[in-house]
């Protein structure tokens, strides 16, 4: 019954946006990708390179002169915050410090002012839409019970691998009956216990995606609602766990996440998106060694099934007609010296093609590209004894390692390492990733730096922030509705 109401609800929608896109045309635009993948950045460079330009010689539209113009306009979603474009711009170009990361979803209206190739004027209206990568991950709960998701939970908590991580929450749930009085209390040191051992799993680099339900750890507005004060606990029996339990507590609130948190969501939003842009902190995963990029592609494979939601679901057939594009982007480039940009696209490439080889086709124009949103480095060539090595130089973030080994330098110059030309040296066809050789260099970003020094105009607005193939990205978003 739900499903029904969920599906006239997205067909609705649909009909209106479709509409919209006749009257005016309208393309969705989805950034997402796990918490520090360079969401906030990304989105604000994205803006700032639409409506004030830039170096961008391959998005064509804009390379050929056919932008008039770009302007932000009102969002069509009243409930849904307005992407803090101003803010984090600030703090890019006038703080030089990196703005605050995506915490929930936010949305911004650009209307772009342009001259089609075959002449006359065009308008588009863009709507971008940020949300936590974490957020897709909760789909495969949409048809599990809370007696599935609590046996898949538990197990993995009681892997080897998180066990230890997990041990106060396992010890309070051995203490606990699950039949049981139902008893807010106890539920809400459950659900503490439970999203503590997922945010350790996360911050110790065990596991960086499989961690629903993805409210946990990314709450948006909800944190402490009751819609996420529940927990994984042990059923005994295959029915019902009995009335007023605290077993059948947790049940109605997991219920009631599906249907009042997860199910909107992909209703409301991810649903009518037209097009995707994925990013992924690749580097983050190289240096973390090969458990990280297991875990990686396994968080792949979970974005990817969001994306070819399945034919019987409630999302169905509307959905796959709707998403046209979607690009997996590796961020951060600028830590990597140009020689091993390609490779960097190369590693993403093969990890995007495993995951799609395991999924029935996307229906959707993939593509891969490795980028820096805003280039904080610069090259260099620095002589150690008599050779010439290719340097990464930035200015260092204070704060780092502790030790204020780096705060106040002007700049300091890393040497990155090469990635391997040939992605499949990280592949190995048996046992899955291999590591990085120490040869290759350890550690990709060991360093972080500051955001660069932007130029301003006369009239004290910034001048287009550098970056690494942004332009590339705009081109396979956006580039074909503005030919
Ligand atoms: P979000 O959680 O996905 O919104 O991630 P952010 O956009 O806040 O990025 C997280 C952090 O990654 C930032 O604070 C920066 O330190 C770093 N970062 C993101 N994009 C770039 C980039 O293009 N270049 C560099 N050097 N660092 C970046």
């Amino acid at each position: 019954y739900e499903e029904l109401i969920d599906e006239a609800r997205l067909t609705a929608l649909t009909l209106l946006d479709r509409a919209e896109d006749l009257t005016s045309p309208t393309l969705r635009l989805g950034i997402t990708g796990l918490s520090r993948s360079g969401k906030t950045v990304f989105t604000t460079a994205l803006i700032h390179a639409l409506t004030r330009g830039g170096r961008l010689p391959v998005f064509r539209a804009m390379h050929e002169g056919r932008i008039a113009g770009a302007t932000l306009e009102p969002q069509p979603d009243d409930n849904v915050p307005r992407f803090d474009y101003e803010g984090h711009l600030s703090a890019l170009v006038d703080e030089r410090r990196w703005p605050e990361s995506t915490r929930r979803i936010s949305e911004l209206r650009l209307a772009i002012d342009y001259a089609p190739a075959r002449g006359g004027r065009r308008a588009l209206t863009l709507d971008i839409v940020d949300y936590p990568g974490e957020w897709l991950l909760d789909l495969p709960l949409l048809d599990r019970s809370y007696a599935d998701f609590a046996a898949d939970s538990l197990r993995l908590a009681r892997d080897p691998a998180r066990r230890d991580l997990a041990a106060p929450f396992l010890a309070a749930l051995a203490d606990t009956d699950p039949e049981a009085p139902a008893d807010e209390a106890l539920a809400r040191r459950l659900a503490e216990l439970f999203t503590d051992y997922l945010a350790a799993c996360r911050a110790e680099a065990v596991a960086m995606s499989l961690l629903p339900p993805g409210r946990f750890l990314m709450p948006g507005d909800l944190e402490g609602s009751p819609a996420l004060t529940f927990a994984p606990i042990d059923l005994s029996g295959d029915g019902d766990p009995p009335a007023g339990s605290l077993a059948a507590m947790m049940q109605r609130r997991y219920e009631s996440y599906k249907d009042r948190i997860v199910r909107p969501f992909f209703r409301d939003h991810f649903a009518r998106l037209d097009r995707q842009i994925v990013l992924i902190d690749v580097l983050a995963a190289l240096n973390a060694g090969p458990a990280a990029l297991s875990d990686l592609e396994a968080a792949l494979d979970g974005i990817l099934a969001a994306f070819r939601v399945g034919r019987n679901s409630w999302l169905g057939a509307l959905f796959r007609h709707r998403i046209g594009r979607v690009l997996f982007a590796a961020t951060k480039a600028d830590h990597l010296h140009h020689t091993s940009h390609d490779p960097l696209e190369a590693i993403l490439r093969r990890l995007v093609e495993r995951a799609l080889s395991r999924a029935e086709g996307a229906g959707a124009q993939i593509d891969v590209v490795a980028l820096a949103a805003v280039r904080a480095t610069r090259e260099a060539q620095v002589r150690r004894g008599r050779v010439h090595l290719p340097a990464i130089v930035g200015v260092p973030e204070a704060g780092q390692y502790g030790a204020d080994e780096f705060d106040g330098l002007a700049e300091a110059a890393v040497f990155p390492g090469d990635l391997p030309e040939n992605p499949s040296a990280l592949f190995d066809p048996s046992l899955g990733f291999k590591g990085l050789s120490d040869a290759q260099g350890g550690d990709f970003r060991f360093l972080r730096f500051r955001p660069p020094v932007v130029e301003r105009n006369g009239e004290g607005q910034a001048l287009p922030l550098p970056h690494i193939r942004l332009d590339r990205a705009l081109e396979f978003l956006i580039g074909d509705r503005l030919r």
